[in-house]
């Protein structure tokens, strides 16, 4: 049976890379949404809580439940109920959600600083500071989002640049009116590692953790190891003859004759039907014809192969993303820690 292997080796070393670049543990929160980017919810909830990393971020409720117990604080990035748990941090998007959200949730403030996808704007932020006052909120932290912080350009600084006089207007607001100061956090793994300093309360890293974190090569080059493969089985093998096809629409002909082998690895799992005869993974095995929903053939007759080992590298041959190729896989694959 195919299978996600999770390094966890891999995954320790770029935890402690990402805590020497933040300088202590205690401002590192791990993204574990959407099943931990592919990788299994509650095993790399484990494997951060022994790193030592006090804090997760999540997509919803369903999950902060499942590793409630493990974390001080858990943010809830797009909350499909609210229920006060001491250490659920719900994130709020809009203005419209101050004035809906139970008074004894504790919220965090997502601002607008250019992104425009989600949180309020700038220009919203006094309205938002009087709702949260009038209504007694418990604001625990206020939060901007980069939209380009893997790319150069200027973008990054400026939305720092707002992101900075945000901070300043929250605490001179909590200042006067006697209410706590909200943990303050604007970046995700581009940002943090291509920033030369740091003064958020928080960094909130995903991608650099999973070891797929890419820069422009003027940044600072920092090592990461991915911590996903993914790796399948034969299910069968066969001898094409020269002009024989092969797969749905016989899209790839034999050249000459050929040893074959099926694996039950498809697009049902998450290997991309866009790679069809257009993938070669890491030891030469050619993707022969299209991808199937549960199975696709390769020149190899191996009993196991490793499909991809790097998400960089077959995300390159689909053209997007490590972070589709990773939540893309499904979530019924066996996910084993090595
Ligand atoms: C997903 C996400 C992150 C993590 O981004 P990476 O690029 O994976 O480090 C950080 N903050 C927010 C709000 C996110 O949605």
């Amino acid at each position: 049976m195919a299978y996600v292997q999770i390094d966890k080796q891999a995954f320790i070393k770029n935890i402690n890379t990402i805590i020497e670049k933040v300088g202590r543990k205690e401002a590192v929160a791990i993204v574990l949404k959407d099943n931990a980017y592919g990788h299994g919810l509650q095993s790399m909830a484990q494997l951060s809580c022994e790193q030592g990393i006090a804090h997760a971020v999540v997509r919803n409720v369903m999950e902060a439940k499942q590793i409630a117990s493990q974390f001080s604080t858990i943010m809830i990035l797009a909350p499909e109920r609210y229920e006060a748990v001491e250490n659920f941090y719900y994130v709020v998007n809009a203005i419209e959600t101050l004035e809906a959200v139970p008074a004894a949730c504790n919220i965090e403030l997502k601002v607008d600083t250019g992104m425009h996808r989600n949180g309020i704007a700038l220009s919203e932020l006094p309205k938002a500071l009087a709702i949260i006052q009038a209504r007694q909120l418990r604001l625990a932290g206020v939060l901007s989002h980069h939209r380009s912080a893997d790319e150069l350009g200027s973008a990054y600084f400026w939305q720092e640049h707002h992101f900075q006089a945000v901070k300043k207007e929250v605490t001179a607001f909590c200042q006067t009116e006697g209410m706590p100061i909200p943990r303050f956090h604007n970046k995700n793994s581009a940002a943090l590692f291509r920033a030369n300093t740091l003064d958020d309360d928080l960094v909130r890293i995903g991608i650099a953790a999973y070891g797929l974190l890419r820069l422009p090569s003027v940044f600072t080059p920092y090592r990461f190891w991915p911590v996903m493969s993914l790796v399948a089985t034969c299910n069968s093998c066969r001898t094409l003859e020269t002009g024989e096809a092969l797969g749905y629409g016989g899209t790839f002909i034999a050249p000459q004759r050929m040893q074959v082998g099926n694996y039950d690895i498809g697009y049902a799992d998450g290997m991309m039907r866009t790679l069809s005869n257009r993938y070669e993974t890491p030891s030469g095995a050619l993707l022969l014809g299209r991808v199937s929903m549960d199975n696709s053939s390769f020149n190899t007759t191996d009993d196991a192969l490793i499909v991809f080992n790097d998400a960089n590298h077959i995300a390159d041959a689909a053209q997007t993303l490590a972070y589709e190729v990773l939540v893309s896989m499904n979530p019924n694959l066996k996910r084993c820690i090595v």
